[in-house]
């Protein structure tokens, strides 16, 4: 039996773009017309449908005045080909694919610095038929999840929030809720799910969708000194916790990214209240499907160059002296916590989780 809990928590929080630009390819398709007739709805004051599929210039007169430009930008654009190929995302997922790129939020050690090229402004895909009918290709293969002893029985898995967080713009875009229905009512060659993580809790949209247990939500959160003082423009912890526990009651397998983990003043204390918050948020869901992802801070040298160009006066700790250098796959460094530190954080979110939530399957520490 499905239970439907009625009341709904505090405000929202819904981003209001004050500009949404659309390319003229991207005005060409259905789904690009929905979002300017979205953005209209919305009360959105400026929509521009621009005489070509270039960008105008959103450089300001300083490095602010440009983030700001581009963070109240929303840009409706065609994807190019080589944004629709698919690449492994361990390890979250088979495969990462994209709806969106870029996010309204400002995050202090946004995971985004970096890899974005110019100015942090939002581009939603206005060709969503084709991202999603490039997912069949894939199906059956991959090598994260699929294979996996511990992840096998998740079908092959598609992560869509490692360019943008596509609840916090799918008031505007809809094509979240396009693609939860699409996975859900899909006929797929083999299982499958859509995975995303969010820092947003305006869940309303996705409550009554036909997901079909195949998409996977997981609510990124942090203990409240890192949230208060580093997630601007995000919905409160409280507010995510509230949103999964509405997600959980309408079936859906939800989840917990906590990350960044960072080993604040008193940490233990801090993230040991946002674990018995977790536990009060889900206490009593029938057929609970509930996963953690544990995920410390790093950063490269390049990002903290990008962070430090956007939050000048950040107090977010990226002191190489006190970190680890590790290595990735091609050979680009990141600074991560050194291993005694490592382990701290580990062994005790691990007899943690397995106290005060133990319904909760932890998918992967890094
Ligand atoms: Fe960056 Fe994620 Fe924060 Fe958006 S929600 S600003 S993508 S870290």
């Amino acid at each position: 039996m499905t239970v439907v809990e009625t009341e709904t928590p505090a405000a929202t929080r819904v981003w209001r773009p004050k500009q949404v630009l659309v390319t003229r390819s991207a005005a060409e398709r259905p789904h690009g017309r929905e979002i300017v007739a979205r953005a209209e709805a919305a009360g959105v004051p400026r929509i521009e449908l621009l005489p070509g599929d270039r960008l105008p210039s959103l450089r300001g007169a300083t490095e602010r005045e440009t983030y700001a430009n581009a963070k109240s930008t929303l840009a409706v654009v065609v994807a190019p080909p080589s944004k629709l190929r698919l690449q492994p995302i361990p390890p979250s997922a088979d495969w990462r694919f994209d709806l969106a790129e870029g996010c309204p939020a400002h995050c202090q050690y946004c995971y985004l610095a970096g890899s974005l090229g110019g100015p942090p402004v939002t581009r939603a895909y206005a060709n969503l038929d084709e991202v999603l009918a490039g997912l069949d290709a894939e199906v059956g293969r991959g090598s994260v999840t699929t294979g996996s002893a511990a992840r096998d029985h998740e079908g092959t898995t598609f992560e869509a929030s490692c360019y943008t967080d596509p609840l916090g713009i799918e008031r505007l875009t809809g094509s979240l809720s396009a693609a939860v229905r699409h996975f859900g009512t899909h006929d797929w060659a083999g299982p499958t799910q859509l995975r995303f993580t969010t820092k947003y809790d305006d869940v309303a949209p996705l409550l009554d969708l036909p997901h079909g247990g195949r998409t996977r939500v997981r609510l990124s959160v942090n203990a409240a000194p890192v949230s208060r003082r580093f997630e601007g423009g995000t919905a409160s912890v409280p507010n995510r916790l509230a949103a999964l526990r509405r997600l959980a009651l309408a079936g859906y397998p939800v989840g917990l990214t906590i990350a960044p983990i960072m080993p604040v003043d008193d940490w233990r204390t801090h993230y040991g209240e946002l674990l018995a918050a977790a536990a009060d948020a889900v206490r009593d869901v029938p057929g609970l499907d509930l996963t953690t992802e544990l995920i410390t801070h790093r950063f490269t040298p390049r990002s903290k160059e990008v962070l430090l160009g956007w939050y000048p006066h950040t107090q977010l700790e990226m002191d190489e002296d006190a970190r680890r250098q590790k290595r990735g796959k091609f050979g680009a460094a990141k600074h991560v916590y050194p291993a005694p530190v490592m382990a701290e954080l580990r062994g005790w979110f691990e007899r943690e989780l397995a106290a005060v939530l133990p319904q909760a399957r932890v998918l992967y520490w890094t």
